[in-house]
């Protein structure tokens, strides 16, 4: 049994944000993941052709901290970017997320913003504090857009009606009157320069006292290490064996396409384009109404590489089940009732940090999983926390 001072589970954000913080402070640390890379959910890598592409879906790092961007920026420059994508249903592509174009779009007139807003307000069905994802978007879009947009996109994400999400889950996507077709709302909104592995990688190496051991579940390798104090990211029902049955998660299947120049003039994609070197006319493209997936990611439109080849990632949204990876906590009323009782769990254990999207089922974007892993750093070396008194490191 080896003696470590923290002993974290997963490299993704949380585990590595952790990780460095604890061994810049002199804290002898280990990190165990079961993949056999870095990086979560966030890994990105190239393909055959040498094109960077993220595979796990689309990783659009945003944020209005101003300590994660700070923080972060000590192991990557950025690339600006402003998020844009389209929708496709009913036969076209779609201005979206809804503004003003997409309005002159669905009505087959101009108009200008004032109009757009009159014609919500006919539209909308008003509801002071919607419960639910169906309330929220009918209440600030209204049906035509919901049904065109929402319903059907939301059914095949979660394999739930809207009505039986929060609404929270439908309010991530902004709905505006102005001509402002931005996919996100935060300030900052940038991809790492060198992509989110490399950004990774110089973590690590920024921190001797770090070792990380890839191929490795937690649960098994536990017994061998003796430590002060455990952080977990991985799914909180799993470190508990389940013992209140399983959350519901919803996972995913990842197809990944490369296509090269000559695959692309072959599938005659320019025409949509207008460029040879894409395949689709936005980075993003959901598919609200058509096909098993939702969204076609085409990532070089934002990391701007210059390649003639492109990559194509397109997501299935598929049940849980034991053999799948649980990608997304459900944000529903249901699902808080079972959470709650591993939340009981997780504070009888005052040794173990629980940390990040998986080990507190929430659904958190990449800046809110670093601001708190920042946040538990802090609290871990207060005058009440496990490392009480340690020398402050910048
Ligand atoms: P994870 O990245 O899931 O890392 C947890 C790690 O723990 C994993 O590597 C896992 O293999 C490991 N692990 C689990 N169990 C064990 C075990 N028993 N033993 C060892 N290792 C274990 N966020 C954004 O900000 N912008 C986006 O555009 C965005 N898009 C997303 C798209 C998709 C499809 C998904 C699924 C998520 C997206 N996110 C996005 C969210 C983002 O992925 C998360 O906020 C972030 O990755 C969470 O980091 P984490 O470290 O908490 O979890
Ligand atoms: N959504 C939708 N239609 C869209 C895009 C999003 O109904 O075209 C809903 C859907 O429920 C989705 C949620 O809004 O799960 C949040 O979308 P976002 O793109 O933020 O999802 P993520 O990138 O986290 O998968």
């Amino acid at each position: 049994m080896e003696h470590v001072d923290v002993l974290i589970a997963g490299a993704g954000f949380s585990g590595l944000v952790l990780a460095e913080r604890c061994a810049a402070h002199g804290l002898k640390t280990v990190v165990i993941e079961k993949r056999h890379h870095i990086g979560g959910n966030a890994f990105d890598r190239t393909d055959s052709n040498g094109v960077l592409y993220h595979a796990y879906g689309p990783h659009y790092f945003r944020t209005n901290s101003r300590r994660v961007r700070e923080y972060l920026s000590r192991f990557t420059e950025w690339q600006h970017v402003t998020y844009r994508i389209q929708s496709w249903t009913h036969g076209r592509y779609w201005s979206f997320p809804v503004n003003l174009t997409t309005w002159e779009q669905l009505t087959g007139r101009q108009g200008s913003e004032a109009d757009f807003a009159q014609w919500l307000e006919q539209s909308r069905i008003p509801c002071p504090n919607p419960t639910n994802s169906e309330e929220f978007i009918l209440s600030v879009a209204g049906p035509e857009f919901y049904e065109r947009f929402f319903h059907g996109y939301t059914r095949k994400q979660w394999g739930r009606e809207p009505r039986d999400l929060d609404a929270s889950v439908c309010a991530r996507i902004p709905i505006r009157t102005s001509r402002d077709d931005r996919y996100l709302r935060e300030d900052f909104q940038a991809l790492p320069a060198h992509g989110y592995t490399r950004m990774f990688e110089r973590l690590i190496d920024a921190s001797p006292n770090l070792r990380l051991l890839l191929d490795t579940d937690f649960m098994d390798a536990r017994r061998h290490f003796h430590a002060t104090h455990t952080i977990y990211s991985g799914p909180i029902d799993a470190y508990f064996g389940f013992r209140h049955g399983r959350l519901p998660w919803r996972s995913l299947r990842f197809e990944t396409e490369s296509l090269t120049s000559a695959d692309l003039i072959a599938a005659n994609r320019s025409h949509i384009s207008g460029h040879t070197d894409f395949w689709q006319p936005a980075l993003q493209v959901n598919y609200p109404n058509d096909f098993d997936f939702t969204r076609i990611v085409e990532i070089k439109h934002a990391t701007a590489q210059q390649t003639p080849h492109t990559n194509l990632v397109r997501e299935f949204p598929l049940a849980d089940a034991p053999d799948r990876e649980p990608y997304y906590p459900i944000p529903a009323p249901d699902t808080k009732a079972l959470y709650a009782q591993y939340k009981a769990l997780a504070a009888s254990e005052p040794s173990v940090s629980f940390c990040g999207r998986l080990a507190t089922y929430q659904y958190y974007n990449m800046d809110q999983v670093t601001g708190m892993a920042l946040h538990e750093f802090d609290r871990l070396t207060s005058p009440t926390g496990p490392f009480a008194g340690l020398v402050t490191v910048p």
